[in-house]
């Protein structure tokens, strides 16, 4: 019997967690076999090119507040507490454990092997314990894969038990509310409960990874992108949600590398993942080919609805969310690079989408500027208030990943701060955010210019070419760039109003520096320069 076909009456792999069930588990089912099974459950079904359709009930995003982990021997004076890092007591953290285990024990339950990292030096085992299929095929999708012999004497290093229907009680589970998400370092476990949105068990994961490879392996664990081009030139592309890191890294001409958690050690850049998530709003095929064909049989799509009376997605709706997604194996983009490892970056990207409309759409930023942007993590989305008033709000997020880093961002900074000096890097700072003035005046840059700059980056067409300063921001703008009109490429020339732009320029500024000031002591005068000149 081979491995992939053991099925009901495995009870084996559940042992080590403790965990023992009246019912089948069904360890590494295929994705066809999770296919079915959701459909069986009334949980899912296909859309018109085989992809399985599902919704992942209350939760629809993740959700950081709820977010925990345990205060122990482990974590007390290494883990930076804060907002994003909440503590949680040992004792709460075993009995929700044993409850999570009790409510599982007359359930089926789906299990599979998986492991991350991509560079064998750094790979860590996982074991996925899922309340239902599609869940499990969401951990076989986005975790690497490991083959039939790998699977024989697989040693499990760290546990994921997930339950959306499993409900805490914030009186005495020591949650917030019914939902949540813990990790335990001393247990090398991740509880998720009372949440279906698979994007917990991803970043559950990353959030150890942040803490392991950079304190232990001598690894920076970075929130960002990756691609390679035919020479082996790696690019990164950092941002915050939304900013275009899987959207601008699926590139046909380049090998994409993978589209948000890599490790950059002493000469590799690798992702950590064994598949992408990508954001489905608005998906067109002319837009986004990569993307649209990835959602086939195999992909998972959360959260969309049908055009009615048919099994076609509409892409445009946000009848459920905005936040609709698909998840699919690297493979399912046509040029993926696998094993997933690039070489050294020559280029960093930090994408923003600036709803302000003040950053230029490129530009070049000086090593201090790099490190002041990457602590920074600016971006601004657009935040809906009362009836109908729609307007920017900045989020300011350290290394464009505050909520997953358990580490002082200093830390990551540093490590980043080496790493441009050494292999004298390239660092651009990209806005794909608004132009033409802030959003509901302007508009969101065109997806097609961005790639535009982006290829130019990378070929070296704007080695060449003169750049003027930002007045107030510093960096400095390519006056002329392929394939992109150049008046656009000064945000100024864009707004009607010159004096609106100059004063809303310099308020931003003053957004940067405000923010700024808690790191303002720990930094030195190289970083400290770079701030924005109001
Ligand atoms: P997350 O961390 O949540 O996965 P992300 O950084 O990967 O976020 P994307 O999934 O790439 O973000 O989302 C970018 C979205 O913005 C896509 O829906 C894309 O179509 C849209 N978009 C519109 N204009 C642009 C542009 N100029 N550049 C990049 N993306 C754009
Ligand atoms: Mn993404």
């Amino acid at each position: 019997m081979s491995i992939d076909t053991i099925t009901a009456s495995n009870h084996e792999v559940t042992k080590a967690i403790g965990l023992t069930t009246t019912k089948a588990v069904h360890y590494q089912m295929t994705p066809t076999q999770l296919a079915e099974a959701t459909i069986n459950r009334n949980e899912g079904v296909l859309n018109d090119t085989g992809a399985l359709v599902i919704n992942t009930g209350a939760f629809t995003g993740r959700s950081p507040k709820d977010k925990f982990i345990v205060k122990d021997e482990i974590t007390t004076n290494s883990v930076h507490w804060n907002e994003f890092n909440l503590p949680f007591e040992q004792e709460h953290f075993d009995q929700l454990k044993e409850k999570m285990l009790a409510y599982l024990s007359d359930k089926e339950i789906w299990v599979r092997d998986g492991y991350v990292c991509a560079d064998s030096n750094y790979r860590l085992n996982i074991r996925v314990i899922n309340e239902n299929p599609w869940s499990n095929l969401f951990a076989y999708n986005m975790f690497l894969r490991p083959n039939e012999s790998e699977l024989k004497d697989f040693a499990t290093e760290w546990h994921i038990i997930q339950a959306p229907n499993f409900k805490a009680d914030p009186s005495i589970d020591g949650t917030r509310q019914s939902n949540f998400a813990v990790v335990s370092f001393s247990q090398k476990t991740i509880l998720i409960g009372g949440t279906g949105y698979t994007g917990e068990m991803k970043k559950g994961i990353f959030t150890i990874l942040n803490y392991i490879l950079p304190q232990e392996k001598n690894v920076l664990s970075m929130h960002c992108s990756a691609n390679m081009g035919d020479d082996g030139d790696t690019a990164i592309f950092f941002g915050l949600s939304g900013t275009g890191k899987t959207t601008l890294s699926a590139d046909p001409k380049r090998h994409l590398i993978g589209d948000d958690e890599h490790g950059w050690t002493n000469d590799t850049v690798f992702n950590f993942e064994g598949g992408c998530y990508a954001k489905t709003i608005d998906l067109s095929e002319e837009k986004e080919p990569e993307i649209f064909h990835a959602i086939r049989a195999g992909a998972l799509v959360e959260n969309v609805t049908f055009f009615e009376g048919t099994k076609k997605i509409d892409f445009s709706s946000k009848a459920i969310t905005e936040n609709t997604r698909v998840s699919y194996p690297l493979s399912y983009i046509s040029n993926a690079l696998e094993p997933s490892i690039g070489k050294t970056p020559k280029n960093i990207f930090f994408l923003t989408a600036d709803a302000y409309g003040i950053l230029p759409p490129i530009s070049k930023l000086s090593p201090g500027q790099a490190m002041y942007q990457f602590i920074s993590g600016y971006t601004a989305k657009v935040a809906g208030t009362e009836a109908g008033v729609v307007e920017p709000k900045s989020t300011f997020s350290a290394c464009f990943g505050a909520p997953f880093l358990p580490l002082h961002p200093g830390k990551y900074a540093e490590m980043l701060g080496e790493k441009m000096k050494m292999h004298s890097v390239n660092v651009w700072m990209i806005n794909t955010g608004w132009s033409g003035g802030p959003y509901g005046v302007g508009h969101r840059m065109k997806l097609q210019y961005t790639r535009a700059m982006i290829t130019a980056a990378l070929e070296g067409k704007l080695d060449n070419v003169a750049f003027e300063a930002h007045p107030v921001f510093g960096m400095m703008m390519p006056v002329e760039c392929t394939d992109v009109p150049s008046d656009i490429l000064n945000p100024r020339n864009t707004w009607e109003d010159k004096n609106e732009y100059d004063k809303k320029a310099k308020e931003l500024g003053a957004q940067f520096i405000k923010n700024f000031e808690k790191y303002a002591t720990g930094v030195n005068s190289e970083i400290l320069n770079a701030a924005p000149k109001i």
